[in-house]
């Protein structure tokens, strides 16, 4: 089923809905304050919560219309239709601006307050809402607010809901941070608008033409502050560029791996080195390039992908778990370089893992793919390491040949085999994936 809509912008946004193949009588005209979005991957699965572990109920196709609700993970909430609650992967629906920032909240203003299956008096009564509780309005029409309740969505009179102005949430979050690792970035999408704030009603400057190249000059919640070529600054959100890090353009086709959030960490950085070449070069600049290769690679794939440090900066072992939890990540890859005591005494990789469930089969998958590379394959072995250990999301640590060994360490510092350990770990998860 289909629900081709029209989008109208304002303060509040006027959807025009037409119901295809209904055998319901809807209304043919509802009010809704979120951003509709267009579909752009071939196929986008339709979830039950915010991640690649929860179950699929639905598939979206190219062009379906989609609202937004809110965000969680990197994941969207989306109403598909009138009353489909869902969850799409946010980095797969990157061709228009959305923020949650433009979400409805509000308070309910009277004493038990019925939650209606559908907006009329003598619909039946799924819960009763308490005086002061705080809603989010996802849809109106004709006196009846739908909210979210209880995993779906429920009907409320409107005159029982005192809403929150939405200038309260869109002027939040504009603290400025920069990030080293960036230096330029790229347009994804036509018509991107330089915005004034950092915020979707915020006063647009200008538009900007696709594939157009952005100085950045600083992060602000998900958004960018840039300068374009002709000296102008503002805004553009971060789902409509790419950064300078990875220079090809993301593609969208669906596949479980385009869905993952994965976590890359770069072994070492900034004051701990990490293990020493007979060059006298470090493990941590090349556990970090190597880090990039496989970054960029997934991120043509679709994936969502998370660095545990993005330069030569120095990060605690415990935030690097921490973080693949706090991202719900689907996949930890830790990048090190093994060492032998004395150079010229061990050569190849070995895939390291903790837990026999957790971890194993992630660490199987990919030491399956590191046959193809030029160094011998040491296999897969348990490893105790924190990274590991503290892990609450499925991780491995890969030592991909030993920094002290001349043949290896030729290797290790060219590019082709660099790439070719991202392809590895590209297919790899593929596979682990699928
Ligand atoms: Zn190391």
């Amino acid at each position: 089923m289909r629900y081709p809509t029209i989008k109208i912008f304002g303060l509040v946004l006027l959807l025009s809905l037409i119901f295809a193949g209904s055998s319901l009588a809807r209304p043919s005209t509802t009010y809704a304050r979120q951003e509709t979005i267009t579909v752009t991957a071939n196929t986008v699965n339709f979830r039950m919560g915010p991640g690649l572990a929860y179950e699929t109920m639905a598939q979206l196709k190219k062009d379906d219309k989609i609202t937004v609700i809110t965000q969680k993970n990197s994941w969207y909430q989306v109403r598909l239709g009138n009353d489909k609650i869902g969850w799409v992967a946010s980095w797969l629906l990157k061709n228009t601006e959305i923020s949650s920032a433009t979400n409805t909240q509000g308070t309910i203003n009277t004493a038990n307050v019925a939650a209606k299956e559908n907006p009329a008096d003598d619909s039946d009564t799924l819960g009763t809402l308490q005086q002061d509780a705080t809603v989010t309005v996802v849809y109106e029409k004709t006196g009846w607010s739908q909210i979210l309740f209880q995993k779906t969505v429920a009907w409320v009179k409107s005159a029982y809901i005192t809403e929150q102005s939405t200038a309260d949430a869109t002027t939040a979050n504009t603290k400025l941070t920069v990030d080293s690792s960036i230096k330029s970035l790229t347009l994804n999408d036509a018509n991107v608008k330089l915005r004034a704030t950092p915020a979707i009603g915020g006063h647009v400057k200008a538009t900007l033409k696709q594939k157009t190249q952005l100085t950045y000059l600083a992060t602000a919640g998900d958004w960018y502050k840039v300068q374009t070529k002709a000296g102008q600054t503002g805004y553009v959100a971060n789902w409509t560029v790419t950064p300078s890090s990875s220079n090809k353009p993301v593609t969208t086709n669906a596949s479980d791996l385009a869905e993952a959030t994965i976590v890359l960490d770069a072994g070492h950085g900034g004051n701990d080195s990490g293990a020493l070449s007979q060059k006298n070069t470090y493990e941590k600049t090349f556990t970090l390039q190597i880090v990039k290769k496989i970054a960029a690679k997934l991120r043509q794939g679709g994936a969502h992908v998370v660095l545990t440090r993005k330069s030569d900066k120095f990060v605690d072992l415990a935030p690097r778990p921490a973080l693949a939890k706090k991202v719900h990540a689907d996949a930890f890859i830790s990048i090190h370089l093994d060492s032998s005591p004395k150079s010229n005494q061990a050569s190849g990789t070995t895939t390291y893992y903790y837990g026999k469930s957790k971890d194993k089969p992630l660490a199987k998958a990919l030491n399956t793919q590191l046959d193809n590379l030029p160094l011998p394959n040491r296999g897969t072995e348990f490893g105790n390491f924190l990274v590991l250990r503290d892990n609450k999301q499925p991780a491995v640590l890969l030592e991909l040949g030993y920094i002290n060994d001349s043949k290896d360490y030729a290797q290790i510092r060219s590019s082709s085999y660099q790439n070719e350990v991202a392809g590895d770990i590209y297919k790899g998860l593929t596979r682990y994936f699928k």
